[in-house]
């Protein structure tokens, strides 16, 4: 029995995991955090919580947490501990010398998704203004960034388009690549709610997660497809919908180009899109494709939510855009119950991208070559700043390899971990001759940095995450850092030591900042968070209580874009090699890379990753379960323990990326999406045997 003790008093912020963002109060004695409790008044929780959130805080108390700032000449030369005066003067002279050698843009830095949206755009400030290059990237490079980019080009805005209670009026869901369940626990609660209460389902995924058949819930269909073939899919529903007359033509007639649309409807009506042709393609029996595209089209209010499923594809872009075809020749958008829901993975990953994480974009999705934008941010920051977009986070690697990028500052992000095809990552990095990692741990990544600057917890900073429904929640602190700086402070200090003007005394400042500069936050004050519990943006003069539900009445972009979406297969083949495809996802007890969550009793749940297999492909290997099995691809091989079980189809192997051991991503290929490099984590074909273990 465990004594918990009666808390004194309670500070409420924002869970620091999934993208759900939920609200709890996190009650204290003293300066010991004692529990999470949901917060009832939160708006995308409403009380709720999961095993996350509720329990998985203790890491930031763990043992292995580096509070001091260490150095090393070398990477294989132990740590020594410095101060953090003489850790920035350190990074300051080494970018300098790197730059002085190789010239300005031989450096470039990683913002963190676990981080506020004043952290992460003060490190996008940092490249830009002190860095003078757009070497700036984020983790949604390998998550959502087909998001972005699909998004937009249909729409205007790169977000989703409803709020998660937008849920409540739905009549009919489609759940393609995603598995909220395990990944965004709490909007899947209020989901399966809908659904006991009469709303209709179609999952497509190769998976029968648990959205496919649960107590209460049963999915109408569900089309179990061939990984790497949702474009074909999604075309396949838009050629029922355009050739059984189901377009709903005022809508298209009113909000999209008409023209266009004819265009794209002539494409979708090809027999090559035919269910029957693609059935061949991605295994999906006709039938199943046609009821379900008569289903979504005629069933009412229709909502689509989608996942990594649908972005860590080589197609992931022209996923989203199909996706959103099938929205638009709906009338699925624009009112509460229906549009097109990207279930966004990290607490922040929004908000990172949302803050000028990427190499092309300042804060607010404004290309880095639009001359106006440009000046907005010389005249307030005081600097020149480069009108060429940067270098994605793969391309940094391939510029380390051709000794032309040889510094790199990573904040919150293991990225030897969680980037595909590690072997080139790790030789990209050892390449390098100054990484700095700013993070909580000594993680995978900081075996190759030559600086490590101890990083803050979400309990220990104030600020801001923006959760997948472009809600802006208030972070506070409830205990001081225990490394004596806020991450922000550590930016700042880093900006500082290389001659920036950086002076802010709180996070509300920099907030005030990116509202001044930034339309769609343009209404966000900390007061007006604190007054409202919080805001979805845009927030501005036109909607100064922030947006719920976008695109009412019209689009952000004007009319709404059909896009073509050619199904092109991936190069990723299955062949006498390697015969089977290996996809991953992850678990409900754990977070991504688990750093966070293996340093907490969360991991009595699930201690190891596992490798699902059919029973019919693990009977012709002699495999049992439990047994050890060798995985191989092209780029590499693990092992892993053998879970037998039909919830994964014949010639489909499936596992989580947890835990280090597994090194899920040393088996990934590096092929990656057409328009953004999101890698394509969800196909690799690969070979496995029998082993006896690791
Ligand atoms: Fe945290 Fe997501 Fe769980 Fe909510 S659903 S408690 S945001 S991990």
């Amino acid at each position: 029995v465990v004594e918990i003790g009666q808390p004194e008093h309670s500070v409420v912020t924002t869970c620091a995991y999934c993208g759900v963002g939920c609200s709890f109060k996190a009650e204290m004695r003293g300066d010991e955090l004692v529990r999470m409790v949901p917060w009832k008044d939160g708006k995308a929780n409403r009380g709720h919580s999961c095993v996350k959130g509720r329990f998985a805080w203790g890491y930031a108390t763990h043992k292995d947490r580096i509070l001091k700032p260490m150095i090393r000449a070398r990477i294989t030369d132990p740590w020594t501990e410095v101060t953090w005066d003489e850790a920035f003067a350190h990074v300051a002279a080494e970018f300098r010398r790197i730059q002085g050698q190789y010239g300005k843009d031989a450096i470039g830095g990683i913002t963190s998704s676990r981080c506020t949206n004043e952290e992460t755009y003060l490190v996008q400030k940092l490249i830009r203004a002190g860095f003078g290059n757009n070497n700036v990237d984020t983790c949604a490079r390998v998550c959502h960034s087909p998001t972005g980019y699909g998004l937009k080009t249909a729409f205007g805005t790169s977000a989703g388009t409803q709020d998660f209670d937008s849920v409540e009026e739905t009549d009919v869901v489609i759940v393609i690549g995603a598995n909220p369940t395990d990944g965004h626990p709490v909007f899947a609660s209020r989901l399966k709610k809908r659904l006991r209460q009469g709303a209709r389902l179609i999952v497509i995924d190769p998976r029968r997660t648990d959205m496919v058949k649960s107590p209460h819930i049963q999915a109408d269909y569900h089309l179990p497809l061939r990984p790497g073939t949702n474009v074909a899919v999604v075309t396949a529903l838009a050629h029922v919908i355009v050739t059984e007359g189901l377009v709903n033509e005022k809508f298209v007639r009113e909000f999209c180009d008409w023209s266009e649309f004819e265009d794209w409807a002539a494409f979708v009506a090809d027999p090559r899109h035919a269910p029957e042709a693609v059935e061949k393609i991605s295994g999906v029996p006709a039938a199943a494709i046609r009821g379900a595209a008569r289903l979504f089209a005629t069933g009412g209010n229709g909502a689509i939510y989608y996942g990594l499923g649908v972005t860590e594809h080589s197609q992931g872009t022209t996923t989203v855009m199909a996706i959103a075809n099938l929205a638009l020749a709906t009338g699925n958008l624009g009112r509460p119950g229906v549009g097109v829901n990207p279930l966004r993975g990290q607490n922040n990953v929004q908000g990172s991208c949302d803050m000028g994480s990427f190499p092309h974009e300042f804060p607010g999705y404004r290309h880095v070559s639009d001359d106006a934008t440009r000046e907005t941010f010389e005249k307030l920051w005081g600097v020149p700043l480069s009108n060429e977009p940067g270098l994605r986070i793969p391309n940094m690697f391939d510029a380390a390899l051709d000794g032309s990028f040889r510094g790199l500052y990573v904040q919150g992000e293991d990225i030897v971990q969680s980037d595909p095809d590690t072997h080139h990552v790790t030789s990209g990095l050892s390449a390098m001759e100054c990484v700095v990692v700013h993070d909580l741990f000594l993680n995978e990544t900081a075996n190759y940095a030559h600086v490590f600057l101890p990083g803050s917890t979400f309990l220990e900073k104030d600020g801001t995450f923006t959760n997948a429904e472009r809600r802006i929640n208030r972070v506070r602190r409830v205990m001081a850092p225990k490394n004596g700086l806020a991450d922000w402070e550590v930016t700042q200090r880093l900006a500082q030591s290389l001659g920036l003007a950086m002076n802010y005394t709180h996070p509300r400042e920099i907030m005030a900042e990116i509202a001044a500069t930034t339309p769609s936050f343009a209404g966000v004050t900390y007061e007006r968070l604190d007054e409202l519990g919080s805001v979805q943006w845009p927030c501005n003069e036109a909607a100064p209580t922030g947006t719920p539900i976008m695109h009412i009445g019209g689009f952000a972009r004007g009319k709404g874009k059909f896009v073509i979406t050619e199904y092109v297969p991936t190069d990723e083949k299955t062949g006498p090699r390697f015969p089977l495809l290996l996809t991953t996802g992850r678990i409900l007890s754990q977070y991504n890379v688990g750093a966070q969550t293996r340093r907490t009793a969360n991991t009595a749940w699930h201690p190891e990753d596992l490798l699902e297999i059919h029973p019919h492909d693990a009977e012709n290997r002699g495999l049992k379960d439990g047994d050890w099995v060798r995985v191989q691809s092209r780029a590499g091989e693990t092992t892993l323990r053998a879970h037998v079980t039909d919830r994964v189809a014949p010639g489909v192997v499936y596992t989580t990326f947890h835990h280090p051991e597994t090194q899920a991503n040393v088996i990934t290929t590096d092929y990656s999406d057409w328009a953004t490099n999101c890698p394509e984590y969800k196909v690799t074909a690969v070979q496995i045997a029998p082993s006896n273990g690791p």
